[in-house]
């Protein structure tokens, strides 16, 4: 598959306010800084996609792009940022984990991880509650360019060491890069093997 068509749909602060559609949905996530623009910029083949996430106050939305009139690419709010409150912490934690409780058109997450970057506590516990509701997910293992191919091999272990001890299938894990494009094809695969097996209309 290939992005022809990536039309951004809207920003919405809370579940309420998202569109309302039939379409499978595919969702990003990630810590902010782990490359999430940058990755559904070249997954559309567009310089600026996603650039409306990263618009100071508007990191905390739900951004919908529709894809090929086929399919949504979800651009949820980065989590771990160590700039917010408590109190918009939780606000964001709750809006993320209720996304995923009550958005049945939900197919398939991609939840970024920076390759670079020791195993994180706020990731593993994100993964562990995707894992304890039984929602299925892909691991993008980001700017898998900036590390030799020894040491990605290494984080690469260190990972399926970690996700083994709480599901004995793990996710898969797929290494990503904007500069090299590893991985934009393996996850577009992915996202199509998906909607064959789930058509939509
Ligand atoms: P976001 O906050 O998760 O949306 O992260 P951005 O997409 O804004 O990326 C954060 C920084 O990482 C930017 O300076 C990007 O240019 C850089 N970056 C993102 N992906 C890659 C990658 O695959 N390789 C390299 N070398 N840099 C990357």
């Amino acid at each position: 598959m290939d992005i022809k068509i990536a039309d951004f749909i809207s920003s919405s602060p809370n579940i309420s306010s998202c569109p309302q559609i039939k379409l499978a949905e595919f969702a990003f996530i990630g810590r902010s800084n782990v490359g999430k623009s940058s990755l559904i910029n070249m997954l559309t083949n567009r310089k600026n996609l996603a650039k409306v996430s990263q618009t100071p106050g508007k990191t905390r939305l739900i951004n919908h792009f529709k894809i090929n009139d086929a399919w949504y690419l979800v651009d949820l709010p980065g989590y771990g940022f160590a700039r917010l409150s408590k109190v918009e912490k939780a606000k964001l934690e709750k809006l993320i984990y209720s996304y995923f409780e009550k958005r049945r058109n939900l197919e398939h997450t991609f939840l970024l991880i920076d390759s670079r970057i020791e195993p994180q506590t706020n990731d593993i516990t994100f993964m562990t509650w995707l894992a304890l509701h039984h929602i299925d997910f892909t691991i993008l293992f980001t700017k898998s360019d900036k590390l030799s191919k020894a040491r990605l091999a290494k984080n690469l272990h260190n990972w399926h060491h970690i996700l083994v001890e709480f599901n004995p299938n793990p996710p898969r894990i797929i290494p990503t890069s904007i500069v090299t494009h590893i991985g934009k094809e393996g996850i577009l695969q992915t996202i199509d093997a998906f909607q064959k097996s789930t058509p939509r209309t």
